[in-house]
Order: C-alpha cells, then structure tokens, then sequence
C-alpha cells in the first residue's frame, strides 16, 4: 500500500518554489533521503523522505510551487522500511543502511561546523570567509602549511611578480631606440625569487589574519570524506574527524603529465618547477602554447634562455580569437627561437648532454636538445584525491565534480568549485562560485549567473577577452556587429611606443547589446573589465560610446571601438556602408 509523503512544516511560507527533485519513481530511498530543494525569498530547504522504501510515484516538478501538506511523492507501503529500530531489522543490509542514516541524522545535529571548506584556493577562502560572514560555523582544510591554493603559491601571482621583471627588462632595454640606454641587465636570481616570495608570503600571511579575523578555524592536513557528513584529516601521524552539515569541496586541480616522457627527470619541469627558478637554462623547450606556457616562455626568454615553443594545435592560445593573438605571435616570434605549431613532442630521451627531443607534424624540425624542458599541457583536476564516493559524491571521467547553478553536487548537502568544478579554470571563476556556495547554504536564494568570466594571457603584449569570441559568433550562427579600433590611433599608445594592438567590440545585431570583446597590447587585462560590465548589465555601442573616457588612455580605445560600431567615432574616417 502507498502512503503519502507531504511538504512538512516549513514556516511562513505557502507557495515556496521547488528549484530541484532529487528523485524519481521506482528509486529506492531512506528515511532521511533528500526528495525536493525548496527555494523560498529567505531560505533554500530540502524535504526528506520521512521513510525508507521505492517511491511509487513523484508527483512535483521543478517549478511547482508547494506550501505544508501538499503531496510530494508516494512511497510503497510494501517494500517501505518502516521506523522499526535497526537491531529489529530482518535484513541484515537494511539493517546497516539504517544505522548508516541515523549515524546521519545524528551527523548534522552534532556537527563540529556548518561548513567544511576543502582546499584553501582562491575558491575555497572565499567560500569560507563569505559563510563566516554570513554567521555559519565554518573550517577550512587546506593540505599545504601556507593558504591561498595554487592561484597565490604556484599560479597567478608570483607568475605575475617575474612578468613584471621581465617587462621591465624589455622596457629598458626597448628605450634604446628612443635613445636613452641601459647597460645589460645583471640577474641576480636568489634576490629576484626573494621578491617573488616576498610578494607570495604577503598574500597567504594576510589570508592567516582574514581567517583569524572571521573565526574561520583553519585545519591543516589532507581531507578526505569518510561518510556522507564527515571528513577525515591526516597530517602524519595525526587524524582528525570532522563532522559537518555542508561542504564545499575546492580541491582545485594540479598540472597534467605528458605520457611517454622520462618522470624521474629533474630537468623536465611543470609551472611549479619554472616558477621555482632555481636557474636560467640555456636551451628551454616549452611544451604548450597556451597561457601558462606563453607566460613562463615570456619570462625566460626574456631572463635570457634561448626558448622555444611546440603546440599541438595550429595557432597559440587556442580558444582566442587569431586576430587577437596575431601581435602577441609577432612578438613571440622576435623574442623566441622556434614557435613550431601544429606539431606533437613524440619523445623526450635524457642524456648528460640535455634533453634531446623528437617531434612529429608538418612543420616538425629534426630532434633538438635542450637543457630543460617545462611541460604545460594543462591542469586535471583533482576529484580523484578526495575519496568521493564515502560521501556518494559523482566525479566524471575527467575527474570534475558535476554540480548545478547553485554549485550543489548530485549530494544535495555538499557543493563544489573552481578548478574541480569545471572549465573555465580561473581564479576568479573560483571565487565567485565560491561565494555563490556559501550564499545558498546560509539559505540566500542565489546561483550562478554570470554572462562571463574574463580571460587574460600575461604575456607582453597582453591580450584579453570576455564574453563571446568572434569566433564562437561565427560558429553558433550569431549575427552580429564589429566595432574595432586600432592603436595605432591611440595616443597613449602610441606615447608607450606600441602600435599593434587592437579593441573590438561585437554588438548582437538583433538587440544591439555587447555580446563580447577584446584587446591586445599592454594592460589590455585592465580594459576587459569595462567590457564585462558592459555584459552584465546589457549595454549597447552607444551606452559605452556615449560614457566619457578619460583622454589620454588604453580605455579610450574601448569607446572609441563601440562608436566605430554605433557610426560615430570621428578618430579614425570609415567609409560608410552603402
Ligand atoms: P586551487 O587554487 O588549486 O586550490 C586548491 C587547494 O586545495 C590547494 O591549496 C590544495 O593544496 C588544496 N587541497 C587539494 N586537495 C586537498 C585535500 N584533499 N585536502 C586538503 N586540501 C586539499 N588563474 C587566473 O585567473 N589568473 C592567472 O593569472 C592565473 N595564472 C596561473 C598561472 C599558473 C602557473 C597556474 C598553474 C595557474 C594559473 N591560474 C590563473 C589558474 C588558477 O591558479 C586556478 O584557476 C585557481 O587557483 C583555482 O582555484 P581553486 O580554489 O579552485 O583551487
């Protein structure tokens, strides 16, 4: 016989929307299985099933809206575990399985915290800090003695503190041919890693004392779930259990391997190892034309390494619009030895000579040696490392774990961000899901919603773009239109002696409303922002032509690039349609 599972008493509320169902007819459930996530102004909830058994039918959607008493599901009477206790059980497996969800229930009323934050990136500090802020109990578990992931330690940062060296290095040295000269550049690389780590341990010391600040406890070790609402910490000997109500999982991710090639080799490096610059080899082969390998090649190059580059696709920075990357490629191609594209690495065979490596493409050059080679072919992430399935948390083939716009994995309770959560993987990707998750476990009724998320290549120049690539416009059939302005009409430019960068602006030709953008030349980073909240809030070539740009900037070339779009721009003369 079927028996009805309603709404319980949710307070105040009487048509609260349901934003997930979380089962389906015929699936067995548990008492305490979560069946709905209800969404009201104040709070998300879920419902659980108040028995265990086969649901016979799940009779809401997402959508529907429900107030107490409504019937949600029912549930089969005959196969339904009824309250009797586990020890009277006559099936020694549902027997365990109601143990397992009383020891559950009692989880999440004698949890140590209402957060655990797994991983202390950029993801997970924000997502702690924000839950502390909204008065949650929260820990954060980081495996690594310093805070702040791989973004502060081994990332975006002191990759960031050497390009700056290495762009003044390029800029002393560029002012000879405005006459004023320097002599060469003395290195002296114990000091420059100095700066390097001093700028690093400012920012992972700073994120100690928000913590401190916030009563976020701070664990150190490396977490594992162990059921379903607890956590085990190991660090050496020591173990420590956490119970929790929520967690957010931002384990991050860590760099890919090439298979095949020697894994005992000092001299074949990742980005943590070039970063480390424990030296300046002479002979540097980068495996990976992308952002990371760009950057580290950029720097090397210019500390003084002979430097070249092998990509497996047919241009740099694949995913960016070519025209963008064309003056980045130019400038590559002066600073560099070989940019070899379109061509694979098929060995690398140490000797005491070097590293001597094979390649395979049309453009493939005669096996080369090299003192160092730096692989960054990219990043998995790490959802294997985490032993997700005590919690029955779904990780996918790549190791992702999948979660919906509120960053809610397929266990309803724990949610996941940045680099484990999916691509893109940006550190300020990460730390807006971060504080998304946060939001919706302290019960705030919010998600995802951003119409983009910046990218930037560091290199010198810079190139930069959000929202939708003209390439991606052309792919999806989107009809749309250009505005571009050169910088070769930029006066500040100009003034910084750089003439090849570019601002373009799509317009959707429908609506008029900025679809995407981007620019290349110095700080082209810095003019992105201006274009992603032209984005979300829904501008036209006329709101951004029309809104004033200090003279003379970079940023005027972004209003000047919407008013080549609107038919207004007075800079530069363009013929008119006909
Ligand atoms: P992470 O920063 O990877 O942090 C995860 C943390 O979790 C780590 O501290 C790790 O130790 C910890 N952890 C993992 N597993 C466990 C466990 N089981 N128990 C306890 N702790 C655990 N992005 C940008 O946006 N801009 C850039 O300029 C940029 N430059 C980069 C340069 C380089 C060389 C690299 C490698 C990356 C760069 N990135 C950049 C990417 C950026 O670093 C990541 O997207 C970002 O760090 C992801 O943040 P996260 O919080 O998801 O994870």
């Amino acid at each position: 016989m079927s028996q009805d599972i309603r709404v319980p008493d949710i307070g105040d509320f009487d048509a609260v929307e349901i934003i997930d169902v979380l089962v389906s007819a015929g699936d067995q459930v548990e008492p305490e299985t979560p069946l709905i996530v209800l969404e009201s102004d104040k709070a998300t909830m879920e419902v659980p099933s108040p028995l265990g058994g086969t649901l016979s039918e799940v009779l809401v959607s997402v959508g529907d809206k429900v107030a107490q008493g409504d019937v949600i599901a029912r549930i089969d009477a005959s196969s339904a575990q009824d309250d009797t206790p586990a020890s009277q059980s006559s099936h020694p497996q549902a027997a365990g399985k109601e143990r397992e969800a009383a020891a559950t229930s009692e989880a999440e009323t004698d949890a140590d915290c209402d957060v655990v934050v797994l991983g202390s990136g950029p993801g997970g500090y924000s997502a702690a800090f924000r839950a502390a802020d909204l008065g949650l109990k929260t820990i954060l578990v980081e495996r690594h003695a310093a805070l702040g992931g791989v973004c502060l330690n081994v990332g975006c940062i002191p990759s960031k503190a050497l390009l700056h060296t290495a762009h003044v290095i390029d800029e002393a040295a560029a002012m000879a041919e405005h006459g004023v000269s320097f002599g060469e550049p003395q290195i002296d690389l114990d000091k420059l890693r100095g700066f390097k780590q001093s700028v690093v341990d400012k920012l992972t010391g700073g994120l100690v004392g928000l913590a401190k600040q916030r009563k976020v406890e701070v664990v150190h070790g490396h977490a594992e779930f162990s059921a379903a609402h607890s956590v085990q910490v190991t660090q050496g000997d020591d173990s420590r259990q956490i119970r929790f109500r929520h967690a957010i999982v931002a384990a991050g991710s860590r760099t890919l391997r090439l298979p095949g090639l020697p894994d005992d080799d000092e001299r074949i490096i990742d980005s943590t190892g070039a970063l480390e610059l424990r030296d300046i080899p002479s002979r540097l082969l980068v495996i990976g034309g992308g952002i990371i390998g760009l950057e580290m090649a950029n720097v090397y190059a210019v500390l003084g390494s002979s430097v070249d580059v092998v990509e497996l696709s047919d241009g740099l920075v694949p995913g960016a619009d070519p025209d963008l990357i064309k003056p980045l490629t130019k400038r590559m191609k002066a600073r560099l030895g070989h940019i070899w594209l379109s061509t694979k690495v098929t060995a690398v065979t140490p000797d005491d000579d070097g590293l001597t490596v094979s390649f395979e493409g049309e453009q493939a050059p005669e096996p080369q040696t090299y003192d160092k080679v730096l692989v960054a072919v990219g990043r998995r992430p790490n959802g294997d490392q985490i032993n997700a399935q005590a919690a029955g948390l779904e990780i996918d083939e790549r190791g992702f774990i999948p979660v919906d716009r509120q960053m809610r994995s397929n266990v309803p309770h724990i949610f996941a961000i940045g680099d484990i959560a999916g691509q893109p993987m940006l550190a300020h990707k990460a730390t807006h899901e971060g504080k998304v998750a946060a939001e919706v476990i302290a019960g705030h009724k919010t998600a995802f919603d951003a119409r983009c998320i910046p990218s930037v290549v560091y290199t010198d120049p810079e190139v930069a773009w959000v929202g939708m690539t003209e390439q991606q416009a052309k792919a999806q059939g989107v009809d749309y239109d250009k505005g571009q302005f050169p910088w070769a009409a930029n006066g500040r430019s100009l003034g910084m002696a750089y003439q090849d960068g570019v601002t373009k602006l799509l317009f959707d030709k429908s609506t008029g409303r900025l679809l995407g953008g981007g620019a290349v030349g110095p700080n082209a980073g810095e003019l992105v922002a201006e274009m992603g909240l032209a984005i979300e809030f829904g501008a036209d070539a006329h709101d951004i032509g029309l809104t004033i740009h200090a003279h003379p900037t970079l940023s005027e070339s972004v209003g000047m690039a919407a008013e080549a779009a609107a038919g207004t721009l007075t800079d530069l003369y363009i013929p008119k349609k006909k």
